[in-house]
This record gives C-alpha cells, sequence and structure tokens, in this order.
C-alpha cells in the first residue's frame, strides 16, 4: 500500500508519498507561500532532480490540488492515479486529552480536534484545513491523524500538572502535554532496534534537539515526562524560544519594555534561545562559527543551551532511577559533534561515557558510546514521517484497531 504524508503548517504544506510493502519513500515535497503572493510547490521524484513550480494557490485545498498534480504527474509522478493511495496520514499538533494514540478520522474526531483549536490556535487550524481539504479531494479515502501530543499522554500525574490552582486544569486545560511525541516514539522504537533489547526493558532518555527542541523520558516504552509543556515553550532552550524561565520575568519586561499585549509572547518565542542570548542566529552552525571568531556571547549561549540539556538529563536519570540509553536526534543532535561532546562531557559517575572518535559522525544511525560506558548513547535521524506512515498504515489495515 502507498500512503500520502501529509503536513499542513498556516502558509506552507510538506508531503510524502510511502510505499508500505518495504517503507520505501517515493517521493516529497513542500509547497510554500499558500494564500500570499509568489505560491511555490517543489516536488521531488526520489531518484531524480527536484522541480520548482510557481503557481498561484490561494487556500490549502489549492495547495493539495497541486500536491495531487505533483505525484500524478506523467515524468515527476509516482503514481498513475489517486487510486493507487491507499491511505492519507495527517499530522495534527494538538489533540489535547482526548487522543493517546493514531486515529482513524471522523467526523467525530475532527470535532474534537476543533475543540482542541485553542491550545494550539496557530497549528490544529492549518492540521484541520489539510484534513477539510484532502477529504473534498479524495473522498473515498481514509485518514489517520498522527498527534505530537499523543505519545506523551502516558505522562503521570505528577509529571503534568502544574502547581497552580486545580481548576484552571479542570477549566482550561492548563497541564503539560508536551510535543515532538512523533520523533520521541520514533527513536525509542529504534534505540530498542538497535540495541536488541525489548522497549518494555529499556529505560532511556530522548533528545530532540533541533530548532525546537525537548527531552523525554520514557520508562517502558512509555513516556513519563517530557521538557515540553502547555506549549512548545517550556523546557530546553531553543533557537528561538527562551525554554524555561522564571514566570515572575514576563510581568516584570512587560512593565519595564512597557510592552503591548502580546508582545512579551512573541519575544520568548521568536526573540530568545540561543539567538537571543547570542545575538548572533537560532543556527548551531552560525554560532559555532562565530565563536571560532572570539565571539564570546555565542559561546554562553552554546554553554547555556547543553546545561539545560545536561539538567534534563539528570532530572529524568533520577525520575526513572537509572538510564540505559540517551538518544540524540534532529538537526542539532544528529549533526553537532561538538555540541553532544558538551552534554555527554563529565558524566562518568552517571556511566555516561561518549567515545570521542564514534562520535565524529553526522546524521547516522550509531551508537556513539565509549565500550566502558555503562549507558549506551545513541545517535538516531529522526523520521516523523516514516511513523505517520506507519501508524496510518497499520490502522487502515486492521494491525491496529
Ligand atoms: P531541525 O529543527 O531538526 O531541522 O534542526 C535545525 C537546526 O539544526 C538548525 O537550526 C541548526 O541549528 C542545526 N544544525 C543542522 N545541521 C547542523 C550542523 N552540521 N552542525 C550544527 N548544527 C546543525
Amino acid at each position: 500500500m502507498k500512503v500520502l504524508v501529509i503536513n499542513c503548517g498556516s502558509s506552507s504544506l510538506k508531503y510524502q508519498i510511502l510505499d508500505m510493502t518495504n517503507e520505501s519513500l517515493l517521493c516529497k515535497g513542500l509547497v510554500e507561500r499558500i494564500g500570499m503572493d509568489g505560491s511555490v510547490i517543489t516536488h521531488e521524484k526520489i531518484g531524480m532532480d527536484k522541480v520548482k513550480t510557481e503557481v498561484p494557490m490561494k487556500d490549502h485545498k489549492d495547495a493539495i490540488e497541486q500536491v495531487l498534480a505533483a505525484v500524478q504527474d506523467k515524468d515527476h509522478g509516482v503514481v498513475k492515479s489517486m487510486d493507487e493511495i491507499g491511505a492519507v496520514g495527517h499530522r495534527v499538533v494538538h489533540a489535547g486529552e482526548k487522543f493517546a494514540k493514531s486515529v482513524l478520522i471522523t467526523d467525530e474526531v475532527v470535532k474534537a480536534l476543533e475543540e482542541c483549536v485553542d491550545l494550539a490556535p496557530l497549528h490544529n487550524p492549518p492540521n484541520l484545513l489539510g484534513i477539510s481539504a484532502c477529504q473534498q479531494l479524495m473522498p473515498n479515502t481514509p485518514m489517520v491523524g498522527v498527534f505530537d501530543t499523543a505519545f506523551h499522554q502516558t505522562m503521570p500525574p505528577e509529571s503534568y500538572i502544574y502547581a497552580i490552582p486545580y481548576e484552571y486544569y479542570q477549566k482550561h486545560g492548563i497541564r503539560r502535554y508536551g510535543f515532538h511525541g512523533t520523533s520521541h516514539k520514533y527513536v525509542a522504537e529504534r534505540a530498542s532496534k538497535m540495541l536488541n533489547v525489548n522497549l518494555d526493558d529499556l529505560k532511556l532518555i530522548t533528545c530532540h534537539l533541533g530548532n525546537g527542541a525537548s527531552v523525554s523520558a520514557i520508562k517502558r516504552g512509555k513516556c513519563i515526562d517530557t521538557s515540553m509543556g502547555f506549549t512548545p515553550l517550556e523546557g530546553l532552550v531553543m533557537g528561538t524560544r527562551s525554554g524555561d524561565i522564571d514566570p515572575a520575568i514576563v510581568t516584570y519586561i512587560r512593565e519595564k519594555e512597557n510592552l503591548p499585549q502580546g508582545k512579551a509572547n512573541e519575544i520568548l518565542n521568536k526573540k530568545s534561545g540561543v539567538l537571543g542570548i547570542s545575538g548572533v542566529s537560532s543556527d548551531f552552525r552560525d554560532l559555532e562559527e562565530a565563536v571560532a571568531d572570539g565571539n564570546e556571547r555565542a559561546a554562553l549561549a552554546l554553554k547555556v543551551f547543553a546545561h539545560k540539556v545536561r539538567f534534563y538529563i539528570g532530572a529524568y536519570i533520577a525520575e526513572m532511577n537509572g538510564v540505559d540509553a540517551i538518544v540524540f536526534t534532529a538537526g542539532v543532535g544528529e549533526n553537532d559533534v561538538s555540541m553532544r561532546e558538551i552534554i555527554c562531557n563529565n558524566l562518568g559517575n552517571l556511566g555516561i561515557k561518549l567515545d570521542p572518535v564514534k562520535n565524529k559522525v553526522r546524521g547516522k544511525e550509531t551508537i556513539i558510546s565509549a565500550d566502558d560506558g555503562r549507558v549506551k548513547i545513541l545517535l538516531i535521524p529522526t523520521n516523523e514521517e516514516l511513523m505517520i506512515a506507519r501508524d496510518t498504515y497499520d490502522i487502515v489495515t486492521g494491525v491496529v484497531k
């Protein structure tokens, strides 16, 4: 069966088609500037050059129409007709407490996701637009929703309840939800395969370190804690997001800087993180270049970032009473050799020892811990699209109910 994976943002859309008989990627693409001037689709049939086409797309339905045309194109397409697509898997950011796993999309599911819009006002509306556009254009194809929050629904209340009046949890659903769940789940499953140990027998700490970053504690295959919270702003220092700060800072900056409504939130989401500390960039490659040129604030930004990752690793070792393996994934986790070195430095007493030679690797599934380290350290490129396709395939073929 071929599965189409759709990940809709507010003005962009990513897609892939995978052949689930061998989980191979057939094509992938990106639509940008939906609803704006200069909308463009970039399509790549695997093994061929990318094709970039500018075509007006006023909304997500137009965008999906262009995707369907691209995947059926006689030169660059991978299917003759959409009847070859057995199912569509949709990435949906927020399912609140409603879904702890991926589900077949029905009218009730759409209604439930609409009720989560308040929790993810920037993400859920475009996700829902993508679902509705596909339903209109492919009315007979089953659709599955795969949620960023679902994997974290196994957290115990002591991990997800904030120490604020309980009525806010009851009335407004204010609690830790966690994000990047599809990635944490994917790398946890891969780690179990690489180590040849059942997930039920593993304590894992998975570090998804990209532009957005989060750490999860996964015990016996279940997430028991994660660093992102009610929104993806909490936890680690990120490219442009502050991560954990004293909440009193928000009102304090608002008063001192005389900020208009909503500005503090924007500063914490878009102008903070390693960009905010360094004043240089949110990209770790730029920061490392700046450090090489003697920029002290760039060096400080990297140190603060590493400090927070180590902080969560330590906390999660305590929560799980040990750890068998630590996984690094996403842009920084997969590629940044020196950042992995700084994070794992001087943790020998916890059994965590990086092999400096094995660590000199990028974007490849491999073990990078020293042979005499008790805790395995793994590098696993994440693959959220494959995870979405797998869940979609399993649900529509009845492997998972
Ligand atoms: P992601 O959000 O997972 O796509 O990660 C994107 C981030 O990964 C970029 O902003 C960079 O900071 C980081 N990154 C990608 N490649 C490298 C590299 N070779 N060295 C250091 N950081 C990298």
